[in-house]
């Protein structure tokens, strides 16, 4: 039995990572965490009888316990609840599904406790992929990507460690908005925006991919994972997202990882690395198909990536302003208190007056965040 903890298990990755929990049977669960919906922890608790269960909120975890009073379960809150869940003694491997930076803390006591890390939260490697990717060395222990592009290119590098990267090119789907200009993005609402066309995921991450920061974040990712430069990963818009990033070697060789949307499988990959098993689902039919199409990304209009790019050659606490100003200004947009556009508006304000820390530690990474936090409340 492979046992695993999962942070952020009632979201969109959180889910189908128990949905291939209950396919395979060989796997148990020890932990899970989640933010506030206790209607489905319960579910999942009494489905995979994990020895810890965690909930931010400090109510709803107590309205947890007495729900779950009948079984053997220990119930934690806050970020004690987080660690506990990311440290349980058994777990061999850890899901980090929580969406945004609240994940850093935990993905670092995992490590710690020599966890494996199956990582789909990327807001903690683009914040502190400096203290995260020594640390892994350090305690020897595997950061197992769980981004369809960067599974991708973990697996377009099987048999490959010795040979240097010459370029990762990481496909986007441009998302639903692409081909438009500025002065037709202006209006955009969060409905619309919701609407991927290839991909079903979680809203921040919806949001991002529409605006492109999602492609951004995912560059700065791609740079920790596979020690590359920003400028050796480039983005390849592919519409139809069925190849889900290639690289690029010294030869000129591409090797890339074709599949059908579906995160399942690498969140299996990530599991069961490096065995591949059985996965139902449908399959590509490339005659259906007929074609797969490329363009360059537009920098001008989506504007997330083009920033994405400074801030990840700039390192520091920038690429923290980059993503603490987007979390922000996405729940503002989600809640309607501003457009669209605004999103990058503020990004690119709140980098703009940052004065920039080199290798910060986790509490100035936290501190950055904050301040920029701050300074967005006083001024949207
Ligand atoms: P969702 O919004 O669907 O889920 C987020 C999960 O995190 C929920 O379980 C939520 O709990 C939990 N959560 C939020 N805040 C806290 C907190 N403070 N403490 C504990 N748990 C918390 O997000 P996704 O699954 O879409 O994304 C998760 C991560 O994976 C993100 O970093 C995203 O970028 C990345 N990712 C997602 C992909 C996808 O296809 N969805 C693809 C690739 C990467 P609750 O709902 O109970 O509040």
């Amino acid at each position: 039995m492979k046992k695993i903890s999962i942070l952020g298990s009632t979201g969109s990755i959180g889910t189908q990572t128990l949905d291939v929990v209950r396919v395979n049977k060989d796997i148990e669960v020890t932990a899970l965490a989640a933010g506030h919906n206790i209607d489905l922890l319960e579910k999942q608790i009494r489905e995979f009888r994990p020895a810890i269960a965690s909930v931010w909120d400090e109510k709803k975890a107590l309205e947890l316990k007495t729900r779950v009073r009948d079984l053997d379960i220990r119930v934690e809150s806050g970020m004690e609840g987080l660690l506990a869940a990311a440290t349980e003694p058994e777990a061999e491997i850890v899901v980090t599904a929580v969406v945004g930076m609240i994940g850093i803390r935990p993905t670092i006591a995992a490590m710690e406790a020599g966890k494996d890390i199956a990582l789909a939260n990327k807001e903690t490697l683009v914040t502190a992929g400096h203290i995260i990717m020594p640390l892994a060395q350090e305690r020897k222990v595997k950061i197992l990507p769980v981004d369809s592009e960067h599974s991708a290119i973990f697996q377009s590098l099987n048999g490959e460690r010795m040979n240097r990267i010459h370029k990762i090119l990481l496909t986007a789907s441009g998302g639903p908005f692409r081909g438009k200009t500025r002065a037709e993005l202006t209006g955009i609402q969060a409905e619309d925006a919701l609407k991927h066309p290839n991909w079903t995921m979680g809203r921040k991450i919806t949001i991002d991919s529409s605006t492109m920061v999602n492609k951004g974040l995912e560059v700065m990712e791609a740079r920790w994972l596979f020690d590359v430069s920003m400028d050796q990963v480039q983005v390849v818009v592919q519409p139809q997202s069925v190849i889900h990033s290639m690289v690029e070697f010294e030869d000129g060789a591409v090797i890339a990882q074709l599949g059908t949307p579906d995160m399942k499988l690498p969140i299996q990959y990530a599991l069961y690395y490096p065995e591949r098993r059985f996965l139902p689902g449908e399959r590509l039919d490339f005659a259906k198909l007929g074609q797969i199409t490329f363009e360059a990304p537009d920098f001008e209009n989506f504007r997330g990536l083009s920033l994405a790019y400074h801030a990840g050659r700039e390192g520091g606490t920038l690429p923290t302003v980059f993503n603490a100003a987007n979390e922000l200004a996405v729940k503002k947009f989600l809640n309607r208190e501003i457009g669209y556009l605004t999103i990058t508006d503020i990004i690119e304000a709140a980098m703009e007056r940052h004065k920039t820390v080199a290798s910060p530690s986790v509490d100035e990474i936290l501190a950055a965040e904050q301040e920029t936090y701050e300074f967005i409340e006083s001024r949207w």
